[in-house]
């Protein structure tokens, strides 16, 4: 080693002992000929001195450090002198005096400074990743990110799970979002998909007897990048035999119990919140609800109606938030056309006094009814409702971001809760308006529920499944379900997508031909393994935890891809471009 210890080590209990020292030039000051290096490793920072009076050949080889130089250092360890101790660093005690210093690399000077202030702008942290990724701030991340896959594989194995890796070149077989390709040079014409998941693959392990899998596993999405997406990224990825639903679920929350507890020491909650899908969108607004707070949306249809108001006369629904608050004038303003920009018509208010209800449009309401109101919402004077009245599907859109919207002004999320919960018994499509035919609302595999089978032909949109998704403080975290495992009923549910015989057997026939040897029945689980970890260190962007992330057009600008190929590996392939558009 170039090292007797590391940059975070050295205390008074080394005092007069030579040692051995080697990392990356912090900083260099000069003192009036005495020159100060603040050496760091990834696991602390060391002073080292450079005495022209101790050691003049030294000190002169350190008069052109630059920072990030790469030295190693040997030299004495002795205190340092009072005024300069630092008592927040684990080596401010000490300093080493060298008495030999080798430099190992140099660095032209870095387009920013390492520090964990991370103001630098994105695209320039993403092309000098590795000077990023050299602050204690990115170290720490990606630590808490072996932690935590660290922890996934304890516990699993401790299970009875197997990891088992599936394939990176697959068929590519839609699974809802765009595939990445991938030419063959041996099958001329012909493609392999990357895997959007290893879906198929982990329900054939299922047919092959492997009853426990898991797998860290990479999933290629080709989809336009919002500020949350990648378009490869990390999914711990499971699946069961001979389960139902809450064999599925207890496993998850075991895990995340163990996940927590190891890597922050943070106790969880469990069995988690269940909600059922129906539930969670009357009383949240959203199948993803944060329940680090309530302000639940109350339904006030009823009551509503009694009033003179043609508005809510009129509506599907009316439903309205408590955020048990008063808010200004301006305030109300900026909600109402915050809520139009949100899909509604408008937003409808109320301010609870001691002396009653007030608003323009309480005149509409008698007293009786302006009782029933208040008994309805619990609304207490100092407070203010909000109301949204349309067809139920825009009241819950509406009213589910603005909770959150107040949450945020009202900083009702504690960033130090974890709130998980399940939400259950999701419906198996949705009506594709655009395209005028049923989709998957999750994918094509789940297991419509034994007493919604009947549906399945004749009213597809009332099909539920045991379909669940793993929800943390407001962000799906993950989805899985139970499966389909008899080719018959695979066949039926792909029909409902208007995916005939021919073209299901083309696509999706090997998934079934499994199906007819015994597949057992089975479930599982897909839980985003990079929002896990942002989640858990306080972050929303998922690239923040990610060694190599691409930005929002999918380039990375440390390595330049995606980027041309020459022609003759294009030959090989067999492939002549002609681009139609250049973006
Ligand atoms: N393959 C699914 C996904 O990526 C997860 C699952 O159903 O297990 O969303």
């Amino acid at each position: 080693m170039y090292r007797t210890q590391t940059c975070n080590e050295l205390t008074l209990k080394q005092k007069d002992k030579s040692v051995e020292v080697a990392g990356w030039v912090h900083s260099r000051r000069d003192h009036g000929g005495v020159i100060f290096v603040d050496l760091r490793d990834k696991y602390g920072v060391t002073q080292v001195v450079f005495d022209p009076s101790h050691n003049k050949q030294v000190h002169a080889i350190a008069e052109h450090l630059g920072r990030e130089f790469v030295i190693h250092v040997k030299g004495k360890v002795r205190p340092r002198p009072k005024e300069m101790v630092n008592p927040k660093l684990n080596t401010g005690q000490i300093e080493v005096i060298a008495d030999r210093i080798d430099v190992l690399n140099k660095s032209v000077t870095p387009p920013f400074e390492i520090n964990d202030s991370q103001e630098v702008n994105e695209e320039l942290r993403l092309q000098y990743r590795y000077l990023d990724l050299r602050s204690n701030i990115m170290q720490n991340r990606l630590k808490l990110r072996h932690a935590v896959s660290f922890a996934i594989r304890t516990f699993l194995t401790k299970q009875g799970f197997t990891e088992v890796e599936t394939p990176v070149l697959v068929k590519s077989t839609p699974e809802g979002a765009r595939d990445y390709v991938v030419p063959s040079r041996v099958h001329p014409g012909k493609f392999f998909a990357l895997p959007q998941s290893p879906q198929l693959y982990k329900q054939i392990l299922m047919a092959s007897g492997v009853d426990k899998y898991f797998q860290l596993a990479k999933c290629l999405r080709d989809e336009d990048l919002r500020a949350d997406r990648q378009p490869e990224h990390t999914q711990l990825d499971m699946e069961m035999s001979f389960v139902h639903q809450d064999d599925v679920l207890s496993v998850v929350e075991s895990l995340y119990a163990h996940i927590f507890k190891e890597t922050m020491n943070v106790k969880l909650k469990t069995p988690f919140t269940r909600l059922s899908y129906d539930e969670s969108m009357q009383r949240f607004g959203t199948d993803k609800p944060d329940l680090r707070f309530g302000m639940e949306l109350i339904d006030v249809t009823e009551v509503a109606k009694k009033a003179d108001f043609k508005v809510f006369k009129d509506a599907q629904q009316v439903k309205c938030l408590n955020p048990d608050h008063d808010f200004s004038r301006s305030d109300v303003d900026s909600l109402i056309a915050w809520a139009q920009e949100n899909g509604a018509k408008g937003l409808a208010w109320m301010r609870v006094t001691k002396d009653g209800l007030e608003s323009s449009i309480v005149k509409f309401f008698s007293d009786d009814v302006q009782k029933e109101l208040l008994k309805t919402t619990k609304a207490k004077p100092g407070s203010m409702l909000f109301f949204v009245a349309d067809k139920s599907a825009v009241v819950a859109e509406v009213l589910g971001r603005l909770r959150n919207h107040l949450a945020d002004k009202l900083d009702m999320r504690d960033p130090k809760k974890f709130e998980f919960c399940w939400v259950l018994d999701f419906p198996l499509f949705e009506w594709n308006a655009d395209e005028d035919r049923w989709d998957a609302a999750h994918h094509l595999f789940s297991r419509p529920k034994e007493d919604h089978l009947d549906f399945l032909e004749k009213d597809p949109g009332k099909v539920k499944a045991d379909l669940y998704d793993l929800v943390l403080n407001g962000t799906e975290l993950g989805s899985g379900s139970i499966r389909i495992n008899t080719p018959e009923l695979q066949e039926r549910v792909l029909k409902v997508i208007g995916m005939q015989h021919e073209e299901a057997q083309e696509k999706f026939g090997f998934l079934m031909k499994a199906f007819t040897y015994g597949a057992p029945p089975h479930g599982g689980i897909g839980i985003g393994f990079d929002r896990t970890v942002a989640l858990m260190a306080g972050l929303t962007d998922i690239r923040e935890v990610i060694a190599f992330p691409r930005n929002k057009k999918a380039e990375n600008p440390m390595d330049g891809s995606p980027s041309d190929v020459d022609d003759k590996q294009m030959k090989e392939l067999h492939i002549k471009t002609s681009i139609l558009k250049k973006s």
